[in-house]
């Protein structure tokens, strides 16, 4: 049976692309007679606030959406995270960084260029993969904390080429040496977006993961993981985001367009469903 998930973060009010994105969800779980579940992503704890989630559920009720209890709440697993934080550790796949973005800045200036770009900023050099396992751990003894990065080359070689599918794209062949070593558990939390979405997309049983194309390509990092951790790549469908009238992307500081907003500015869900393609409910 096919499971879809909506997965927003409490970061702000949801906005016209995050109606999107869930409706997107919902309907693709509802023709198909599947299941569709809300998953609250928190893992941030400074941006992420309880007043957000809670909007998060009215808004998505006033849209006309129905999701599964209990709605999972990734700051309330930390301790599932941790674990296969350790497992990736114990497999060799992971060490241990102390640079702060300031240094990535200034080990590419020394080299005399700027910091290489990747799918989703600056590429980190690699400093931090050089440090001796006693250098390691004096550092984590000396700073108690570290961001853990993915030692993607070696990830690789276990785990040898990938490929997953996209419902509209097809087979697509994973990069995800293009992001260079990404954070997979950062120093204030044991874990990251791309650990906890995939951890969480696994055992939640979802089938078919739908979400906005500006994360087509974080799929490749997440299929990596998929294989380190021994899970099964589900199906995925990434939809093109939804633009505002002068061809950008709505954003959670656009207060304008927050559905909130909508919604008191007399609009109906009908209104926002043709808005959005959508159709009658
Ligand atoms: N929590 C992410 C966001 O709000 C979405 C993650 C996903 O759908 O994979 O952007």
């Amino acid at each position: 049976m096919i499971v879809t998930r909506f997965a927003p973060s409490p970061t702000g009010h949801l906005h016209l692309g995050h109606a999107y994105s869930a409706l997107f969800a919902y309907e693709a779980a509802q023709k198909e007679g599947g299941r569709f579940l809300l998953r609250i992503e928190d893992i941030d704890p400074v941006r992420c606030r309880p007043e957000f989630t809670a909007a998060i559920f009215e808004d998505l009720r006033w849209l006309g959406l129905t999701w599964e209890e209990p709605v999972r709440q990734q700051s309330k697993h930390m301790h599932q995270y941790a674990a296969l934080l350790f497992k990736l550790r114990d497999a060799g796949v992971l060490y241990p960084c102390f640079c702060t973005r300031s240094d990535v800045v200034a080990e590419a200036a020394n080299a005399g260029h700027a910091p290489h770009e990747g799918p989703d900023g600056p590429l980190y050099p690699g400093t931090c993969r050089q440090l001796s396992d006693k250098e390691a751990a004096d550092k984590l003894a000396e700073h108690k904390t570290a961001n853990w990065r993915l030692y993607v080359e070696k990830a690789l070689e276990i785990t040898g080429p990938l490929t997953w599918h996209d419902r509209a794209k097809g087979k697509i062949e994973a990069r995800p040496q293009e992001f260079g070593d990404v954070v997979i558990a950062r120093k204030d939390v044991p874990t990251s977006y791309h650990l906890s979405v995939t951890v969480d997309d696994h055992l939640q049983g979802v089938t078919l993961v739908t979400r906005g194309e500006d994360l087509f390509r974080a799929t490749d990092i997440h299929c990596l993981l998929q294989a380190l951790l021994g899970y099964p790549t589900p199906d995925y469908h990434h939809h093109p985001l939804m633009l505002d009238a002068e061809g950008k992307r709505h954003a959670k500081r656009d207060k304008s367009v927050t559905l909130r907003a909508l919604r008191e500015s007399g609009i109906t869900v009908e209104e926002i469903r043709r808005k959005l393609s959508f159709g009658g409910s």
